[in-house]
């Protein structure tokens, strides 16, 4: 993408909007609008990243066996009253009537619609274990959207769906499903601890928040210090085997991580004063199990081994998409910007032309973009007539993971240089170098 036919309406000053350092940065990098309260529009640049965070939440759920639908944003009211839930939502829940005078609402989530579904087709234990999931806008009139895309009022968001013929059955979902996130939140840098909840309006005994470390975050989390070392990393994980699966969700559950709905004081002050922290977090995620709660209520039952019809076991799992986009910014910036994690990033790697114009300059950029486009890999050529100091800021702000720079002097010697956002390093090498080494790096992404 060359930044003069580009649209990417970057703001010098601080919008006075904005409170929180991801709100801030992600107006000011053109990547959303606000509309109304709560609610945007995805400019270009913060489309690309919504994308990537959606594509690893994709591939992430496929390995774990789970499938994708897509189910509608507006929702018939009477399947909201099957589960008692239309009354219980209260305002958060945005009611609509048709022309017809029916009522409607837009979805805050999809319990009932998904056992819609399954009463609808699935009668029998050989259909199961299912897990199906979507990603799809919400929408919750909260009391006070705030911070960006944080608190917004339409929001997307991963929701999934485990049926299963028994508790064992459905708590493997369960793990499966902390497994996976565990996976998702590292591709995309962040550190995000699972944390023992409370399961508020949803309802059922086992749940867990993800939480990413952060400030500004608004919920209160009280942990172990040990357990921000842990990682998953590389390992293969079998999602059939449930020994497997249980033993990575105890090596990631048994230290104390709590949300201060579930904290234990008694607890908290058996670990070593010096691992012991209060913190700030921003909720990324949250698993539930909840048994036969809707499936009970609305009639979703499954022929046992014996013959018997019993009520599927069932749980529902989150993961907050728009919201990661700030919880990764406010986990990875610095003064001058947003400095995306490779997973994420809206394009691999930056050109900036130091001289526009310059014959050789500009045979040398188009090169780079040429063979970087050849590895899969598109960079954003700021191919714009401007100062390098102009250039440079920009790509800081938008925050590239890796840029490159050309100019009529590097090029006398055949060197370009390759500079890391995150460490601020440059390393000169030809052209031909910095390709292989950018495909080098983003073959492990
Ligand atoms: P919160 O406690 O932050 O209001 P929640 O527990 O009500 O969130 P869930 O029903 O667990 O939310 O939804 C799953 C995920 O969707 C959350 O973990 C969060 O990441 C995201 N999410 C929830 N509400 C919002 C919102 N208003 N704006 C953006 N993302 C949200
Ligand atoms: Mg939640």
């Amino acid at each position: 993408m060359r930044l003069s036919r580009y649209f990417l309406p970057v703001l010098k000053e601080n919008p006075a909007e904005a409170q929180i350092v991801s709100h801030r940065y992600m107006l000011r990098a053109g990547m959303i609008k606000q509309q109304a309260a709560g609610i945007y529009s995805w400019l270009p640049l913060g489309l690309r990243v919504l994308n990537r965070i959606q594509a690893i939440v994709n591939e992430e759920q496929i390995r774990a066996g789970h499938i994708p639908l897509l189910m509608p944003t507006l929702q018939p009211a009477d399947l909201w009253r099957e589960s008692g839930r239309y009354d219980d939502y209260g305002q958060e829940m945005l009611r609509i009537k048709d022309r017809q005078g029916r009522e409607m609402l837009y979805g805050p989530t999809n319990e009932e619609m998904i056992t819609d579904i399954f009463r609808g087709h699935v009668n029998s234990y050989k259909d199961l274990p299912l897990t199906l999931y979507h990603i799809q806008w919400k929408f919750r009139d909260e009391m006070r959207p705030r911070f960006g895309v944080m608190r917004g009022r339409e929001f997307l968001m991963k929701d999934g769906y485990n049926f299963d013929i028994d508790k064992a059955a459905a708590l493997h979902a369960y793990n499966r499903h902390m497994v996976s996130y565990l996976r998702t939140y590292e591709r995309m840098g962040l550190t995000a601890i699972p944390m023992r909840a409370d399961s508020g309006p949803i309802g059922g005994d086992d749940t867990h928040e993800f939480l990413v470390l952060a400030s500004t975050g608004e919920s209160e989390v009280f942990f172990d210090s040990a357990v921000t070392e842990l990682k998953l990393g590389n390992r293969e994980v079998d999602y059939d085997n449930r020994e497997e699966v249980a033993a990575v969700c105890r090596e990631f559950t048994t230290l104390y991580a709590r949300t201060d709905e579930t904290h234990d004081q008694a607890l908290f002050d058996a670990i070593p004063e010096e691992r012991r922290k209060v913190a700030r977090g921003i909720e990324v995620g949250q698993i539930f199990y909840f048994g036969t709660k809707y499936s009970a209520s609305m009639g979703a039952l499954v022929t046992n081994e014996k013959g018997e019809k019993v009520p599927v076991e069932m749980g529902s799992h989150g993961i907050g998409v728009s919201r990661l986009l700030g919880a990764i910014i406010e986990a990875s910036h610095d003064d001058k910007g947003i400095i995306w994690p490779e997973g994420v990033t809206p394009f691999p790697v930056g050109i900036v032309n130091l001289k526009q114009g310059d014959a050789a300059a500009d045979a040398a950029c188009a090169g780079l973009e040429k063979a970087l486009l050849a590895k899969g890999l598109e960079p954003l050529y700021d191919d714009r007539d401007e100062r390098a100091g102009a250039k440079f800021a920009t790509m800081d702000l938008i925050g590239l993971p890796w840029r490159i720079t050309v100019g009529p002097r590097g090029l006398a010697n055949g060197v370009v240089e390759l500079t890391s956002r995150r460490t601020g390093v440059s390393e000169e090498m030809t052209p031909e170098a910095a390709v292989a080494r950018v495909a080098e790096i983003y073959a492990g992404v």
